[in-house]
């Protein structure tokens, strides 16, 4: 048994023999504390170790899935720089999460081949050379996950470019492992930057929300970050509109606006957590009817070749 599952089965009281488990060595198991310590103990139902856990499931065959569901290999003008959208760039900031969420779209990503800070230099160059740019999406893996003085150099450099007016940090770290996110000299830099600042979180359910990651989204507010929230739509883990309903409730008690609700990506290996599209927009009708307007996600999807998210 991995060290990984060891110390899940033990924290969770739960025996290697009931769970579905398979080993998966290009995308283990990885889970950290933070989040470890949101799962129920002994409930094999619950949304959160769902997320995280590799099961047989996983190897099914189905069509339509496949390694690189939204294009993002064929879209890529320098390493580590993803140019598939009018006026903004994702710049793939760190190659590595502290979280393997089962279903994540890049699991089969090269990242290794990627990303590196000498590839970083060339992205620079090539967005300090397009002025049509004004937005620059720092993505990964997580780009949170970086040690914070190497994450800061590079928002410094990023800052530089003057055509640049706005700097967006996609993350799940707040969430999944707010103990190890960045604060002091993010923060510190934030309180000073010309920048406008915006940090889009991942949260699919509301149970991911500690106490850790309200106290870490009030101090990154209070330093002028705009807060937005995506999650997934994920079969048996938020697939009802209560779920939903209380994510959006839950996000703004944190001053977090919920923006996407992703339609899952077709990423091999993913299948068993996929949402009907006639049941994803009959859940919209029904957390319309619930919500005010600026808690209502936007339902989407990412079609590979498509110049923007479509909107279902
Ligand atoms: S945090 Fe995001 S990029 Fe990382 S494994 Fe989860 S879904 Fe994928």
């Amino acid at each position: 048994m991995s060290k990984a599952l060891n110390h899940l089965c033990k924290t969770l009281k739960l025996s290697v023999n009931e769970i579905d488990y398979i080993e998966d060595k290009q995308f283990p198991l990885k889970v950290p504390q933070d989040f470890l310590e949101q799962i129920t103990a002994g409930d094999l139902n619950d949304p959160l170790l769902k997320q995280v856990l590799p099961i047989k499931a996983e190897q099914a065959v189905s069509d339509g899935f496949s390694k690189d569901p939204v294009g993002d290999l064929l879209k890529n003008p320098s390493p580590a720089l993803i140019h598939k959208y009018h006026g903004r760039v994702l710049l793939i900031a760190s190659p590595k999460c502290d979280i393997h969420c089962r279903y994540c779209f890049r699991r089969h990503f090269p990242y290794q081949e990627q990303t590196n800070q000498r590839h970083w230099q060339q992205a620079i160059k090539a967005i300090a050379q397009d002025s049509s740019i004004h937005e620059v999406i720092l993505s990964g893996g997580d780009p949170m996950s970086l040690n914070e003085s190497i994450l800061l150099g590079l928002i410094k450099d990023i800052e530089k470019i003057q055509h640049i007016k706005t700097l967006r940090i996609h993350s799940r770290t707040p969430i999944v492992v707010p103990s190890k996110a960045p604060q002091d000299a993010l923060l510190d830099w934030a309180k000073h930057s010309r920048l406008n600042k915006v940090m889009v979180v991942h949260c699919n359910h509301k149970n991911e929300l500690s106490d850790k990651t309200a106290n870490l989204l009030e101090k990154y507010r209070k330093n002028g970050f705009q807060l937005l929230n995506q999650s997934v739509l994920l079969k048996d883990i938020n697939d009802t509109s209560e779920i939903l309903v209380a994510l959006s409730h839950a996000l703004f008690e944190l001053g977090v606006l919920p923006y996407y609700l992703h339609q899952l990506d077709k990423v091999q290996g993913a299948q068993h957590f996929e949402v009907t599209d006639t049941k994803a927009l009959e859940l919209m009708k029904q957390i319309r009817q619930q919500l005010p307007g600026y808690l209502v996600p936007t339902l989407v999807r990412e079609i590979a070749g498509q110049p923007n998210k479509t909107p279902l």
